[in-house]
């Protein structure tokens, strides 16, 4: 990171506010903690901001009585630019509360953004972050296409035609928008840009874009899912190794240690990992276990493929990627796989961080043709479904 990095990322600060209830969304769990495919709203945002260098503070705004919930979604997260701010109990509060944390590290820009829209970009983020240089305040804008109306018992009352819907982030000088907030605290507005909707104060307009909802109803969760499903790819693995019988009895298959023959292999040689590897790989087009953990480097040699799976698994969050299934085979004469196939759906799971029914394995034999019908091997082989958002 050079000089220039360093200074663009002192300036600016990004505010979620996750303190809402969400009456309309009818649940338990609020609306922003609500499971899109296996990650919620906040861990959506939080997936994209934290890969945004030009982002040096971000400030979760809570409700206390889903502290736990928060606790938990964030535990995953070691990164040391997430605070987080205990909410007021409006929105615009909450707002406020957040404002007011950052005073000690004054950002030169803040943007604030509803922690129910999960679907933002860093594209459009930098965008206004190069905007705001000219304005006090940027904010989001889509055109109402359909025709609005408003009704008093069976009729219709004049049309409007002009109606826009605001989104979220926002952007804001942080010292400006500060300030309207402290000398207008006992008056009520929706939102962060509304305070400075006067002649004062300079503000851009710029387009919003559809899919960037706010989640209010439970609908809504499901218009997210079709979103997700229209980007879908797939991949596939496959992995065999020879047995070594001259070797003790500890075979590995997705991580399960197994009372048969090791195999000959510069890793463990644990072949449903390998070949779940090498399916994830394929779906996030970044080529095969072979190219990236090479047989000759030592660093790999007798290494415990939880590490493989681990590093798979932060490429998938890098690219924003959410696992729909795997399916796996493994084929072999002995050991019987169907002993182990539930423990290692468990460490596929944990390691994913998915739900094991998202996961199917398969064992069949190979009808004792060949290699692996001789019994001298076992192959695996591996398709992952992975959306993107
Ligand atoms: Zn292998």
């Amino acid at each position: 990171m050079n000089y220039k990095d360093i200074y663009y990322m002192k300036k600016n600060a990004f505010i979620i506010l996750a303190g809402g209830s969400g009456k309309r969304f009818k649940s338990n769990t609020p609306k922003q903690y609500a499971k899109i495919k296996n990650l919620n709203s906040i861990e959506l945002i939080l997936n994209e901001i934290l890969n945004n260098k030009n982002i040096r503070h971000i400030i979760i705004v809570y409700n206390f009585k889903n502290i736990q919930i928060l606790k938990k979604t964030l535990s995953k997260y070691k990164d040391k630019r997430i605070k987080i701010v205990k909410g007021g109990k409006t929105r615009q509060e909450s707002s406020f509360q957040g404002l007011k944390y950052l005073k000690k590290v004054k950002p030169k820009n803040v943007l604030i953004h509803d922690g129910c829209r999960p679907c933002i970009k860093n594209s459009e983020i930098n965008k206004m972050i190069t905007i705001i240089d000219k304005y006090d305040c940027c904010c989001p804008l889509i055109k109402n296409v359909d025709l609005i109306r408003f009704k008093k018992g069976n009729k219709f009352l004049e049309d409007k035609k002009e109606i826009y819907q605001t989104q979220t982030p926002q952007i804001f000088k942080y010292n400006i928008i500060y300030k309207a907030h402290k000398d207008n605290h006992n008056k009520t507005y929706r939102d962060d840009t509304e305070l400075l909707n006067n002649k004062k104060y300079r503000i851009k307009f710029l387009k919003g874009r559809k899919e960037n909802i706010k989640i209010t109803y439970k609908d809504d969760i499901k218009f997210y899912h079709d979103i997700i499903s229209k980007k879908i790819k797939y991949g596939i693995g496959y992995d065999i190794h020879a047995f070594n019988f001259n070797k003790r009895k500890k075979l590995k298959l997705c991580g399960v240690k197994i009372n048969y023959y090791s195999v000959l292999s510069h890793s463990d040689g644990d072949v449903g990992y390998h070949a779940l590897c090498d399916s994830i790989f394929g779906a996030l087009g970044i080529g095969d276990i072979g190219q990236i953990f090479k047989n000759n480097d030592k660093r790999w040699k007798n290494k415990n493929s939880d590490y493989f799976i681990k590093y798979a698994k932060k490429k998938i969050d890098e690219k924003k990627g959410i696992i729909n299934n795997i399916d796996m085979n493994i084929i072999c004469e002995k050991p019987k796989i169907s002993l182990y196939s539930n423990k290692m759906k468990n460490n596929i799971a944990k390691n994913l961080g998915i739900n094991k029914n998202q996961i199917n394995i398969k064992a069949t034999t190979n009808e004792k043709i060949g290699f692996i019908g001789k019994g001298k091997g076992i192959a695996a082989e591996s398709i992952i479904c992975i959306s993107f958002l």
